[in-house]
This record gives structure tokens, C-alpha cells and sequence, in this order.
């Protein structure tokens, strides 16, 4: 049973990659959840590394869930980050151990996927959004895009008066016809005011309504989801197990969508999938950028029978996000008919780029001179509990 010997990261402000290395010579590359990314490599040192080390590599959801509760006094979403930059890692290096892509070892095959094209931005106006969306869709062949309403966590306040009803009028008056047209309000509305602004949707060619109101208010967007045609759509920050169950019970959205960096990993956003596949609801993964993210969503989405109908694909450049520049050797996100491609590289088919390495800050845990801690985790870990 080959074992983990070594784990490294290498992180800045914004991203994290991890390496996990086995005694049998095999080594894989995965990535935390971006932002705060240095805080999480902190973490991921502090409490995943000490029940990582020394462990059996091939066996991912069962290590995943021992650290999950050897780590209980510490729910949320750190120890999630933190634990999906080792699933990630995990999974490049078994694909690459029996040489096939992750998305094979999941149960799907390589090959192309529809994506749409998502903006990330509020500050621009319904004239410009509807200009590069359309010339999107022109250039890339995108036939869904996705555009924001309300402002985020708005409390039915708009990003500036009157903009939410102009950006829906303007977007479907350019696109309507040619393109799924899809809308994220990013929790800005009450319920009566979500449920108003969602009447406008429909009457616009709209079909995806995504988190309408606070999303961690599961009643209210249960409420909204009730009251309207258009799909309600939601999930993306949340890791918690037991939230995933209540808002799948209960129908709150009609379409999941978890973050597989925020859920924490691979297994368990398989779960949440599976969860939604035994309630009959599809799976759109939250992907915001072009980090491993996107990449790792694109094997799962190409995997699952419930995926949705697309891949949610970043359209936001070095303005919105310098970070992710030249974060990998080769670009796996070329659009091509609007679909990417993925490949059947192993594993996720990309090295990170080794100037981006070179400037990020490093921290190795070696087995050979691992101090076991307080923990005494090396060691406690082989005992049944
Ligand atoms: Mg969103």
C-alpha cells in the first residue's frame, strides 16, 4: 500500500497548490480554495498534514473523512479549504499512478463540454455587459452566458438605482434567442423583492436564478424557489454535509451547485452530486475562476449522470483577476464552440507553472523528519477508534 511521505505547498495571497508525494516514487498537484490562500496553507500545515502524513495515498474518501473528524473541533470553512487542496492532490496522483484522467477514474471519459460564459462583474453597465457578452458568444461560440442583478448581499439595495431591471431588459434584448441566459444575484434580495425581480425573468427569457436571497437562509429561498417557474439555483458556499441534506430535503433550489474547492475536495462534492441525483436535481459546479477549480469541475461535470448543462467558465481577464495568470504550463481552458476540451492526460493533466512556483512561499512536511506533535497523529491514526 503505497503511502504519503511528503506534502508541500507552495502559496501566495491569493492561491495555494499542495504536492503530495508517495514512497513509491508518484507525485500529485492540487490547490486550496483561492483567496486567504496563505491563511489556508497555514491550516492545512497546522491540521492536515499531521493526519495526512504516513497515510495510505489510494483509499481518498476514507483519509478525507478521518481528517474531517479528527479535525471536528474545527467545522467550516478553512478545515474544507484546507482539506481540498490534499483530495485534489490525491486524485491527480492516482490518475497518474494508473496513468488515465481523473474524470475517468470517476466514471466518466475525456472529450468536450459546453460551457457558459459567466461575468464576475456589477460595476459595468447593461450596455457594455450586453456588448461583450454578445461578442463572446460571436468570437467563442458560447450559446449561455451568465450576468449579475442586485448587488451582492444587497439587501434589496441595487448596485446603483435602477440597474437590475436595465441589465435584464438589455441582456435579453441582445441575447434572447441565441444564448441560455442566466442570472446570479449573489444573495441581494429580500423574498417579496426576489420574487418581483424573478417575474422580470421570466418574462425576459430567462432560466437560471441564482442565489436570490441570503443564501443561508434555506426558508426564504425555499419560498422564492416555490413561487416561480424560472430554475432557483444555489449551494456554492457551503461544505456543510448536514446543509447540503436540509436544503436537498427540502427542494430549496432547484438546481445545486457546489464549489468543489469549498466543499473540500472531490469525495465529497460526489456526494452532494449523488445526493442531488437520488432527489432528481442537476449539478452545475460554482467554478468563479480560472484556477484548478475550473479544471478539477470539468472532470466532475464530464462524470456525473446529473451534471447540469454546462460548466460554469470565467470570462474575466487580468483587471478582475491577475492571480491567475500564467498559473499553469500549458492552457487547459482554450474555448473552442464554446466547449472546452478535457483531455486524457492523467490525472488533471496540467504542471504548474514553475515561474509562478518560484515566487510563491514554500512549506515542505517530509516524513523523514517528521516530529510527530501533541497529536501524536502518526501514530493514533493506525488505531481504530
Ligand atoms: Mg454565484
Amino acid at each position: 500500500m503505497p503511502r504519503i511521505v511528503k506534502l508541500e505547498t507552495f502559496s501566495n495571497e491569493f492561491v495555494c497548490f499542495v504536492r503530495v508525494s508517495s514512497d513509491d516514487g508518484y507525485s500529485g498537484w492540487g490547490q486550496t480554495a483561492p483567496y486567504n490562500a496563505d491563511i489556508t496553507a497555514q491550516v492545512f500545515h497546522r491540521q492536515i498534514v499531521p493526519w495526512a502524513l504516513g497515510q495510505e495515498c489510494q483509499d481518498i474518501p476514507r483519509l478525507v473523512d478521518l481528517i474531517h473528524r479528527r479535525e471536528q473541533k474545527f467545522p467550516g470553512s478553512y478545515r474544507a479549504r484546507a482539506i481540498g487542496g490534499l483530495d485534489t492532490a490525491l486524485w491527480d496522483m492516482k490518475g497518474k499512478r494508473v496513468d488515465k484522467p481523473v474524470v475517468e477514474l470517476i466514471g466518466g471519459t475525456p472529450g468536450r463540454l459546453r460551457a457558459y460564459a459567466s461575468s464576475m462583474k456589477r460595476d459595468i453597465s447593461p450596455e457594455d455587459e450586453a456588448e461583450r457578452l454578445t461578442r463572446l458568444c460571436d468570437q467563442q461560440g458560447f450559446d449561455a452566458v451568465k450576468f449579475r442583478i442586485g448587488a451582492e448581499c444587497g439587501n434589496d439595495i441595487d448596485e446603483w438605482p435602477g440597474r437590475t431591471e436595465d441589465i435584464i431588459r438589455t441582456v435579453s434584448k441582445a441575447l434572447r434567442g441565441q444564448a441560455d441566459l442566466l442570472v446570479d444575484a449573489n444573495s441581494a434580495f429580500s423574498v417579496a423583492r426576489a420574487i418581483e425581480v424573478g417575474g422580470m425573468l421570466k418574462d425576459h427569457g430567462i432560466i437560471h436564478y441564482e442565489e436570490p436571497v441570503p443564501y443561508w437562509d434555506l426558508d426564504a429561498t425555499c419560498k422564492v424557489t416555490k413561487a416561480l417557474d424560472v430554475d432557483v439555483t444555489g449551494g456554492e458556499q457551503d461544505w456543510d454535509m448536514a446543509t447540503w441534506k436540509r436544503m436537498i430535503e427540502m427542494h430549496a433550489v432547484d438546481v445545486v451547485q457546489p464549489d468543489i474547492m469549498y466543499m473540500g475536495g472531490i469525495c465529497r462534492t460526489l456526494e452532494v452530486a449523488d445526493m442531488a441525483a437520488q432527489s432528481g436535481l442537476p449539478c452545475t459546479l460554482h467554478a468563479a475562476n480560472l484556477s484548478l477549480v475550473t479544471l478539477c469541475s470539468m472532470h466532475v461535470m464530464k462524470a456525473i449522470p446529473n451534471a447540469g448543462k454546462y460548466l460554469e467558465f470565467s470570462i474575466e481577464g487580468d483587471d478582475y483577476y491577475p492571480w491567475q495568470r500564467n498559473l499553469f504550463r500549458t492552457n487547459p481552458f482554450a474555448i473552442e464552440n464554446g466547449q472546452v476540451e478535457i483531455t486524457d492526460a492523467p490525472g488533471w493533466g496540467i504542471d504548474v507553472h514553475p515561474d509562478w512556483l518560484s515566487q510563491a512561499t514554500y512549506c515542505a512536511a517530509d516524513i523523514k523528519d517528521w516530529q510527530p506533535s501533541a497529536y501524536g497523529a502518526l501514530y493514533d491514526m493506525e488505531k481504530p477508534r
